[in-house]
């Protein structure tokens, strides 16, 4: 479908970063070129509207390049899903574990009123730790998580899986 061809040609590899052995994948690319951004964009927006969401979740930092515009279009709130340290309110906070380490996101406790319906968004599903950590969040906060949409899912990787029964909709999977 279209956004698809967009993503295949305004998303470029790079390889071996942000590390040797990874190959990662740029949107740039997308983001300069007005028109493949709105395609992508309105097919984000249609997902949205097809599930009833009434908010529209973001996570940092490529995730806000999509979710803000989406959530503009669509007449729904946008609520920002930060790394640790970022958000001057009171927090709930989800640490995961990263190949070296681990990484904590947050999001303001009083950020989505319960009840609401979100849809995640963010640029690629990789590992799926990112995606679970901020799902979690948002059930916390007694969301209810309509979908997760991201660009790409990387499906050689086992994101999917940890993601429970989740409904994830890529733009395109590779
Ligand atoms: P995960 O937690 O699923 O392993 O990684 C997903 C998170 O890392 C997302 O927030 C995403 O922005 C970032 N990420 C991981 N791999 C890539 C990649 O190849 N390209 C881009 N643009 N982001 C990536």
């Amino acid at each position: 479908d279209a956004a698809a061809d967009v993503l295949r040609s305004h998303v470029r590899d790079i390889p071996d970063w942000p590390q040797p052995g990874v190959v990662f994948k740029d949107i740039t690319p997308l983001l300069s070129s007005p028109t493949a951004f709105g395609v992508v964009i309105g097919a984000i927006a249609d997902i949205a509207r097809e599930r009833g969401a009434t908010t529209i979740a973001g996570i940092e930092a490529r995730g806000f390049l999509l979710a803000a515009p989406v959530a503009d279009r669509i007449g729904a709130a946008l609520v920002p899903i930060r790394k640790k340290g970022k958000l001057p309110g009171p927090i709930r906070s989800a640490t995961y574990d990263l190949e070296y380490g681990s990484a904590t996101i947050e999001i303001h406790a009083d950020a989505v009123p319960a009840g609401e319906r979100v849809l995640l968004v963010d640029d690629v599903l990789a590992t799926g730790g990112t995606a679970a950590a901020a799902h979690g969040l948002l059930v916390e906060c007694g969301a209810e998580v309509v979908a997760l949409t991201v660009l790409m899912e990387l499906s050689f990787l086992p994101g999917r899986s940890r993601l429970g029964t989740l409904d994830i909709v890529p733009l395109l999977a590779i």
